[in-house]
């Protein structure tokens, strides 16, 4: 990373330089720093942290610490004035309850950040883009609160959670099928009928717009729109229910929204966003997987490039850390996984492409993937979807309007609906349903859960014995799922 913060020259400078005498070079390279002004200063506060931008008129060094009693955070800045007036700075729902500033050592800034709450501090530093220049970036992480402070790795939870069965057997002295069908044939658990959960991200947010439109159109404002648009729908409907990834106008990294959805125990992750291109030309809505090879198109390839770039606005993110896990291991969970899961986006995806094609024109015709950062779930099926370009004059005014939003959403929610009625996950209320209406329709029964056989024969008016020889059982072990052929009395 540091690389990139390089001056632009460096490199040839340095090749230039290098018949000279290194004194004239260190004398070269240690040009003075010139003095930075403060020219404004927002505020993102999050649900686990808040996030403190400075805009800073050209490079300067910063020194962030704490100081106790009262607890706050102090921020100097080496040669640096201050162009704005912190006072305007709206402090609400961040840890922050005062900032004061000063003039230190007859250069320097010294702005303090009086805390409500126990912090932890980091900084960084943010290169210009299109819409800032400098930054100085100090974010206070809430401890307890962050899903970054214990970062569950996916992976490992997958390992752990293969433990904790095995160690589970092995204390019960039984093999895992034998402890099933145990806990089978006794009266079980009625049917949980839970709700299949929908991860509904709205991408960027915070210091990272997203693409901005041609009259100023910003995709972190539309595309939280259409997320919480697509919330009520899923919130609305019996069998479901909605998980905001990001819930306020503020950056949550690319791997932390994967993540939180996979702490929210998330069915499905779908990550919302509105394109841009270089051209206003460009137009339509497309769909994206993950690949775990190349792009399927150049231009899948340039977008998830320009959405993983996210990151860089948006702050620096955490990585996986699965270093001293078995390898073989790993490799083999992970590619199981990943393909089972894959196969679930690429099916999610085709049906919601089908119903995106009814509100608008589809910019690809069929699910594009690429290597998006957020679709990097080992085992949750996940989408990226890209709703418009929000750079095509026409398409910036439809993603502004609340009907065209509202389309939208029915038509991702519509999508993975259908995937959902034809394969509900186990425990979820529509297998639940999809196993009462296959009961009721013909002479077969799947078991379940509570499930005894004498229940099933009386239910449906067949002496045990009989219902036993039908179906070649010798005792009266059951197991939830299994089918049983009833035959006729
Ligand atoms: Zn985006």
């Amino acid at each position: 990373m540091s690389e990139a913060w390089r001056p632009r020259g460096w490199r040839r400078v340095v090749q230039g330089l290098r018949g000279l005498w290194l004194t004239t070079c260190l004398a070269l390279v240690a040009l003075p720093a010139s003095a930075a002004e403060v020219d404004n200063v927002r505020l993102w506060a999050a649900p686990d942290h808040a996030r403190l931008v400075f805009d800073l008129s050209t490079v300067a060094e910063a020194e962030v610490f704490m100081l106790n009693n009262p607890r706050r955070l102090v921020i100097d800045l080496e040669e640096s004035g201050l162009n704005t007036d912190l006072a305007r700075l709206d402090l609400s729902g961040s840890a922050i309850t005062e900032v004061r500033s000063g003039i230190r050592n007859g250069t320097g800034l010294r702005v303090v950040l009086e805390l409500s709450r126990e912090i932890e501090p980091r900084h960084f530093t943010l290169p210009p883009n299109d819409q800032y220049g400098h930054r100085l970036v100090v974010d206070m992480e809430y401890p307890g609160e962050s899903a970054v402070e214990n970062p569950i790795d996916p992976i490992e939870a997958m390992i752990r959670d293969q433990e904790i069965t095995a160690e589970r057997a092995r204390r019960d002295g039984t093999s895992g099928a034998a402890a099933a069908a145990a806990a089978a044939v006794s009266q079980a658990q009625p049917h949980p009928k839970r709700d299949i959960i929908i991860a509904i991200d709205a991408g960027h947010g915070g210091e990272d717009p997203g693409a901005i439109g041609p009259s100023g159109t910003r995709e972190k404002d539309v595309v939280m729109e259409i997320a919480r648009r697509l919330q009520r729908l899923v919130d609305d409907t019996q069998g479901f229910r909605a998980v905001m990834i990001r819930d306020g106008d503020y950056y949550i990294g690319l791997r932390q929204r994967t993540r939180i959805a996979r702490e929210q125990k998330a069915d499905f992750f779908v990550s919302i966003h509105a394109d841009a291109f270089t051209s206003p030309r460009p137009n339509g809505s497309s769909v994206y997987a993950l690949s775990q090879r190349g792009a399927t198109s150049e231009t899948a390839q340039w977008l998830a490039a320009s959405e993983n770039r996210a990151d860089l606005i948006g702050g620096v993110d955490g990585n996986l850390s699965l270093s001293d896990k078995d390898e073989v291991l790993r490799g083999v969970l992970l590619d199981l996984t990943m393909t089972a899961t894959l196969n679930d986006s690429l099916s999610i995806g085709g049906q919601v492409l089908d119903q995106l094609g009814r509100v608008n024109r589809l910019h690809k015709s069929r699910v594009e993937q690429a290597g998006f950062m957020v679709l990097k779930s080992p085992d949750i099926p996940s989408l990226l979807i890209e709703t418009g370009f929000i750079s095509n004059p026409g398409e910036e005014r439809r993603l502004r309007d609340g009907g065209y939003q509202h389309e939208l959403a029915q038509a991702v929610f519509g999508g993975l609906r259908e995937h959902f009625r034809r394969n509900p996950p186990p425990a979820s209320l529509l297998a639940w349903q999809r196993d009462n209406q296959r009961n009721t329709a013909g002479n077969e029964y799947r078991i379940q859960p509570g499930d005894t056989l004498s229940q099933i024969a009386a239910r449906h008016g067949v002496p045990v014995a009989q219902l036993k020889q039908a179906n070649e059982l010798n005792g009266d072990v059951i197991r939830v799922g299994q089918v049983l052929r009833i035959p006729r009395s």
